[in-house]
């Protein structure tokens, strides 16, 4: 067995320290998990008790969304990879660990292919060649797999004959589309696209729900612990069935419509990213849900505009980005004072601040607190909270 198998297979990648992404890699499964429930317990214990964190059975392999970039080297070979932590260097990558088989078959597939189509890979410095990055996300329970080969220029000649031989080797693909950036950016995708084969996004199946994903937007990359971490957010909630629920934060509408599923009476969502607004949108149709309405926009904005309004909720979930949520939004939610909150969090730091906050200025306290494994291997991690209005009697 070669070493860099060898080291896989001991838990430490050969690329561990040029890549950066599995700063925990160093530390065995139990371990890291150990590492989380500290770092949690430091920043939110005295905010409640920790339940102890929400690990995964099989922590390999469960990113549904892999994307590499490309480029040639100085002596003309083909590289696909990550970029070097802080750098623009390319660590080429053929497999990864935490990433899905099949998104990295096709990744290596693209590349091998590229000769013989006489596809360039493009040149971020000459801003001249072809193809950038590939992008293949997979949905997990329905097995459909999109591939977005992100071009620097529009022109795509032998497109066609491309589709068809990647086809042949991957009869899973289900869509092809072509991305088109020619910007001088870190973003990888651009605004065009045209779809090369198939529907131009892929479905996947969540609590039950159907979810459509579309190049552009945001879907939680794994999606195995993303049900346990949505069941708990819905066991926080504890919807008896009337309920009007705010969504803030809501993305493609997923936690908003598993609420609407189990029985809220109407759900409202919020989001600032448009494309995503769209997909929720057409989630909820999907789904033959009619009590649920979603709204573009500042989620601390729209709070402020129902608080005006004088509306009364009786749950808001909310999830916002690593930036925590902002006084704005914790401003209002003050005033809406809706007797639950469910905040679901990827950074315990500003979680730890937006509770501190809520503390010192409302009459909400936390009641549970649990944390969820969301991104093995990393240092990340994702929590659960849930807090109810105390009204001050018995103290
Ligand atoms: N709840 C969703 C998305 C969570 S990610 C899910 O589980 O899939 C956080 C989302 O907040 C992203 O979709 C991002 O576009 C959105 N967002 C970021 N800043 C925002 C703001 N100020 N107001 C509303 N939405 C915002």
């Amino acid at each position: 067995m070669s070493q860099s198998k060898q080291n896989i297979q001991n838990g430490s990648c050969p690329v561990y320290k040029k890549c950066g992404g599995c700063q925990l890699q160093n530390l065995s499964y139990p371990e890291q998990l150990r590492f989380k429930q500290n770092k949690v317990e430091k920043l939110l214990k005295g905010f409640g008790r920790v339940a102890p964190v929400i690990g995964m059975d099989d922590p390999y392999h469960y990113r549904n969304k892999v994307q590499a970039a490309f480029r040639t080297d100085r002596n003309g070979r083909i590289q696909s990879g990550v970029y070097q932590s802080g750098t623009h260097r390319i660590v080429s990558i053929d497999s990864c660990q935490i990433e899905d088989r099949t998104a990295d078959e096709i990744i290596v597939a693209v590349r091998r292919l590229l000769p013989s189509f006489r596809m360039t890979t493009y040149n971020e410095d000459t801003r001249k060649g072809f193809l950038r990055h590939v992008l293949v996300k997979r949905g997990f329970a329905t097995n459909e797999v999109m591939v977005v080969l992100v071009t620097g220029t529009p022109i795509f000649p032998s497109k066609n004959h491309f589709v068809k031989a990647l086809r042949e080797q991957f009869p899973q693909i289900t869509t092809i589309v072509q991305n088109i950036n020619p910007y001088q950016t870190n973003l990888v995708l651009g605004e065009r696209q045209n779809v090369l084969y198939g529907k131009g996004y892929i479905e996947d199946v969540l609590c039950g729900c159907r979810f459509r994903i579309s190049p552009k937007s945001f879907y939680q990359i794994n999606p195995v612990q993303t049900e346990l971490l949505y069941n708990k957010a819905i066991e926080f909630a504890g919807l008896k069935g009337k309920e009007t629920v705010l969504d803030a934060y809501c993305g493609i509408g997923t936690i908003g419509i598993v609420a609407a599923k189990h029985g809220a009476g109407q759900v409202i969502g919020v989001e600032l990213n448009g494309d995503a607004v769209r997909d929720a949108i057409q989630n909820a149709k999907a789904n033959g849900l009619k009590n649920i309405r979603f709204y573009k926009g500042d989620a601390g904005e729209f709070m402020q505009a129902v608080a005006d309004e004088g509306e009364q909720l009786d749950i808001v979930l909310m999830d916002p980005p690593r930036a925590g949520s902002s006084e704005r939004f914790l401003d209002a939610l003050i005033r809406l004072a809706p007797p639950k909150v469910v905040y679901v969090s990827c950074n315990p730091e500003t979680l730890a601040r937006d509770l501190a906050y809520l503390r010192k200025n409302s009459a909400y306290r936390v009641q549970q607190i649990q944390p969820v494994d969301m991104f093995p291997h990393t240092a990340h991690v994702e929590c659960v909270v849930k807090l109810m209005k105390h009204n001050g009697e018995g103290r």
